[in-house]
């Protein structure tokens, strides 16, 4: 291929041309530095014969250079005026299927059944636009078909909220709720001069190894969900007093949760920030036992 799209004067010409301005609400930052689209591509990983579900497209980028590496890519894009321009664009790549759609409304289930997915290799590669970096993340690790790996281009912040560790400043409830279904590496932090426009934020590529089980066995998602988020709703309130808002406050409830914190030789002044993954689910297990 004569000329990658993601270099800081093609991306200018594609925009101009196409009288595209950019639309800061839907996340549209565009990657137009090599440099970091190989460090995307390196922490992928990818092989000949895997499958990559691309969120966002853009102008094709990333795409292009996705489609160099993998079997197949499928790139969902919102923005209906980025279709015609990603079609010319990626002309010369057959094995890229553009959908425009919105990714949080994929049905990920019929979208593997109507692609013949169930036995292939599937990673999810994507620069995201960051209004919707969580439920995006919640919606990959959460997903109903097996997914490989994720590379995710992200805001630098929440990147550093996702490999927190117990006593860290960062560590909460997405720092939890991640590292139980996987592992997970801030690989490279980028400056916003790698995109156009350039964003008001540090960004930084995330590498996530999808585990095959839950690194401990949760009976309930949604309800583990909901715990984790009480126990760091107020993070300078000890670990009692926001169990005790999640219990409800009346005086039976405090007795149980008395003998709950005993017998996982928990101190009343602990804050939740100070508990390990095990402690956590470890915790739950016995407030759902003394809580039915
Ligand atoms: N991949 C391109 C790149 O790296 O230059 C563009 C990345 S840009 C940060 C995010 C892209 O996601 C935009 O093209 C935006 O239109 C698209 N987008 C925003 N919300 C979306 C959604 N819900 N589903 C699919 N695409 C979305």
């Amino acid at each position: 291929e004569k000329f990658d799209i993601a270099d800081p004067l093609r991306t200018q010409l594609i925009l101009k041309e196409n009288h595209l301005r950019p639309q800061k609400s839907l996340g549209q930052n565009f990657l137009c530095t090599p440099q970091v689209l190989n460090q995307i591509i390196a922490s992928a990983q990818l092989t000949a014969t895997d499958i990559v579900l691309e969120i966002g497209p853009g102008i094709g980028g990333l795409t292009q250079q996705l489609a160099k590496s993998a079997a197949q890519v499928f790139a969902f894009e919102i923005d209906q005026r980025l279709l015609p321009i990603l079609k010319t664009n990626l002309a010369n790549y057959p094995n890229i299927t553009l959908l425009n759609l919105d990714f949080l409304k994929l049905d990920l289930q019929q979208f593997w059944q109507q692609n013949r997915l169930t036995d292939r290799q599937v990673k999810v590669v994507a620069n995201l636009p960051y209004y919707i970096t969580t439920p995006i993340l919640f919606k990959l690790l959460a997903a109903p078909v097996p997914l490989q790996q994720l590379v995710l281009m992200m805001q630098k912040e929440v990147a550093e909220r996702l490999i927190a560790q117990p006593g860290h400043r960062a560590y909460g409830a997405l720092s939890v709720l991640v590292q139980l279904r996987s592992q997970v590496t801030l690989t490279h932090e980028v400056a916003p001069q790698a995109f156009i426009p350039q964003p008001r934020v540090d960004s930084a590529i995330v590498s996530f190894d999808i585990l095959k089980q839950p690194r401990y066995p949760i009976a309930d998602d949604r309800q583990f969900q909901k715990f984790v988020q009480a126990v760091f709703r107020q993070k300078r309130k000890t670990l009692w007093n926001n169990l005790l808002k999640y219990v409800g406050a009346g005086s039976k409830q405090k007795q149980l949760l008395e003998q709950v914190f005993q017998n996982c030789h928990l101190e009343h002044n602990i804050r939740a920030e100070q508990l390990s993954l095990a402690a956590l689910v470890q915790l739950n297990n016995q407030i759902n036992q003394y809580f039915k």
